[in-house]
C-alpha cells in the first residue's frame, strides 16, 4: 500500500510510520511540526519508502500518485496544547478532516480516523462504550478538542454515506509511551519525567479521577487490526484496566525507584476545567471484530516509557 499519515511526526502517528514501514508498505509522513517532531522521525531519513511532507492540513493538499490508505492522525490532543491553541485545535479537527477525506475521495483510498475517548466527555455511561452518545460541554474550554473531533466523525460518517468514501473511525484512550513529549503536559509523561528529575508529582485535585492506559504498541496493534478490518462504525481502543490518578503516581514513584513526594494541586487555570471523572474503554466490539486486546502490562510499558525519557532528560 501507499499510505498517507497525517501527524506523521507525532507521538501515535511517527510510531505508526514505523510499523506500516516494517509491514512493507510505502509511506508518506504529513506533518506541520507545530506539536509533532523530526525527531520522531529522523531514524526513518533515508529510508527508501518513507517521504517527510512538511505541510498543514488545514490547508489544502495537493499530492501525486495514488494512494490507498490516508490514515488522519494530525491533531493537538494535549490538554496543554488545546488550551493554548483552541482555534488550530478546532480547525485541524475540521478543516484538516475535511481536506483528507476529500484526498481520500479523489484518490479513491481507505480513510482512517484517529477519533478519541473525548467524545464521550465526562461520561455518564462507565465503562463506555461505542453506542454512548457522550456528555460534552460544548462551550467548556475543553470542548475545542471534544467538538472537534465529535465533528471530523460526523464528517467521516457523511462521506462514507454520501460519497461512499470507505471510512474507519477509531476512538484512542489514554495511550502512552516513548516520543511523547516530556512537556506536553498529559499525565504520563509529566509523573515520569518528575519522578526521574526528582520532583515533586503533581496530583490534581485529589487524584480519585480514573483513566486506563494504554501503551504504544498495543494501540497500534489495534489501529492498524482497524484498518485492515470491514468495520465502518467507530471501534474503542484503550487499555480497561481502570487506576486512579493517585494509584497511577504510585506506581509511577515505584517504578522509577523515585524519592520524589506526591504533591496535591489545584490548578487555578483551565487544565482540569470539565475533566472527566471517570473514563475506562469497553472493548467488547474490538476483541469480537479485531481479535485485539492489549497485552502490554502498565509496568512493563511505563518502565520502557521510562528508559526513553532518562535518554531524554539526559539522565541515562
Ligand atoms: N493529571 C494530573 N497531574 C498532571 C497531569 C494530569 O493529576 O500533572 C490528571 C488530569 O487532571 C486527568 C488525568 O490526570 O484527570 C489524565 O490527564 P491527561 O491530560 O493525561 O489525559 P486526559 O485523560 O485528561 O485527556
Amino acid at each position: 500500500m501507499r499510505v498517507l499519515i497525517t501527524g506523521g511526526a507525532g507521538f501515535i502517528g511517527s510510531h505508526l510510520c514505523d510499523r506500516l514501514l516494517k509491514d512493507g508498505h510505502e509511506v508518506i509522513a504529513m506533518d506541520n511540526l507545530r506539536t509533532g517532531t523530526v525527531d520522531n522521525i529522523a531514524h526513518l531519513s533515508g529510508h527508501n519508502r518513507f517521504h517527510f511532507i512538511k505541510h498543514d492540513v488545514t490547508n489544502y493538499i495537493f499530492l501525486e500518485g495514488h494512494l490507498d490508505a490516508v490514515l488522519h492522525l494530525a491533531s493537538l490532543p494535549s490538554p496543554v496544547d488545546y488550551l493554548n491553541l483552541p482555534i488550530q485545535t478546532l480547525k485541524v479537527g475540521a478543516l484538516g478532516t475535511h481536506k483528507t477525506l476529500g484526498l481520500a475521495m479523489d484518490k479513491g483510498a481507505r480513510f482512517l480516523l484517529a477519533s478519541t475517548s473525548e467524545v464521550y466527555g465526562d461520561p455518564l455511561e462507565h465503562p463506555q462504550s461505542e453506542t454512548y452518545w457522550g456528555n460534552v460541554n460544548p462551550i467548556g474550554p475543553r470542548g475545542v478538542y471534544d467538538e472537534s473531533k465529535r465533528f471530523a466523525e460526523a464528517l467521516t460518517m457523511a462521506y462514507q454515506r454520501y460519497h461512499g468514501v470507505d471510512t474507519r473511525i477509531v476512538r484512542i484512550f489514554n495511550t502512552y509511551g516513548p516520543r511523547m513529549r516530556a512537556d506536553d503536559g498529559r499525565v504520563a509523561p509529566n509523573f515520569i519525567c518528575q519522578a526521574l528529575r526528582g520532583d515533586p508529582l503533581t496530583v490534581y485535585d485529589d487524584g480519585s479521577r480514573t483513566r486506563g492506559f494504554c501503551y504504544i504498541d498495543d494501540m497500534v496493534e489495534g489501529m492498524v487490526r482497524l484498518l485492515h478490518s470491514d468495520e465502518r462504525l467507530p471501534v474503542n481502543l484503550g487499555n480497561p484496566s481502570e487506576v486512579s490518578v493517585l494509584e497511577f503516581a504510585q506506581i509511577v514513584l515505584r517504578l522509577t525507584r523515585s524519592p520524589s513526594e506526591i504533591q496535591f494541586v489545584r490548578p487555578t487555570d483551565a487544565r482540569t476545567a470539565d475533566d472527566p471523572k471517570v473514563r475506562c474503554p469497553d472493548i467488547t466490539k474490538a476483541k469480537r471484530l479485531l481479535d485485539w486486546n492489549p497485552c502490554v502490562p502498565l509496568e512493563e510499558g511505563l518502565r520502557r516509557t521510562a528508559d526513553y525519557f532518562r535518554i531524554k532528560l539526559g539522565l541515562a
